[in-house]
């Protein structure tokens, strides 16, 4: 069976099936041809949309509706005139970018949007932090005890044996041989001073 290759339409965010859900576009001109970006339902959407807008002009021109001068903002539901200073300005369409928030709450929005990454990343910080904390000190613990798991790491790292040869004569040995190894050094230490 052949597999299907999918994508991810960014618009809606559905994965599909490539060549049935999305355009093959070919540039004869410039020597490309590629699968839009959108899928087939996003592109009809956004064409009907498109076509609305341009309806929706045209009817305003013919009846003499006058263009808004201002606008409401949903966030903070002032009243402000339609203009750069107090809305994000979409240049292309002159009109603003969001038409629920103007260009105040924006910066608010943005802002809290900014400081709330932030915190996120701090948090996954001390989260890692904590973790290698808590390692630390099960480590010391193991040391400490000369446990198993220990023994065994020693084992590996310094002798490197693998871990299916490691018998439990093995780990008895080489426990006495650290506990040894230790009551010298700590000797000799005493020795010294
Ligand atoms: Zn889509
Ligand atoms: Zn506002």
């Amino acid at each position: 069976m052949e597999e299907v290759k999918t994508k991810v339409c960014p618009k809606c965010g559905e994965e599909k099936p490539l060549t049935e859900e999305f355009w093959y576009l070919r540039h004869y001109a410039y020597g490309k041809s590629y699968y839009e970006g959108p899928c087939r339902i996003c592109h009809k959407t956004r064409a009907k949309e498109l076509r609305n807008n341009i309806r929706k002009e045209k009817k305003r021109e013919k009846e003499n509706i006058p263009i808004p001068t201002d606008k409401t903002c949903s966030y903070c539901g002032e009243t402000k005139p339609l203009k750069y200073k107090y809305w994000v300005w979409d240049c292309k369409f002159n009109k603003p970018y969001s038409s629920h928030r103007c260009r105040e709450c924006t910066r608010i929005y943005n802002l809290e949007y900014k400081q709330k990454a932030k915190q996120k990343i701090e948090k996954q910080k001390a989260k890692r932090i904590r973790a290698r904390e808590r390692k630390k000190i099960k480590e010391r613990v193991y040391r400490q005890a000369i446990d198993d798991k220990y023994v065994k790491d020693e084992l590996r790292k310094k002798i490197g044996v693998l871990t299916q040869d490691i018998t439990p004569e093995m780990i008895e040995l080489k426990r006495v041989q650290i506990q040894l190894f230790r009551k010298t050094k700590q000797f000799l230490k005493e020795e010294a001073a």
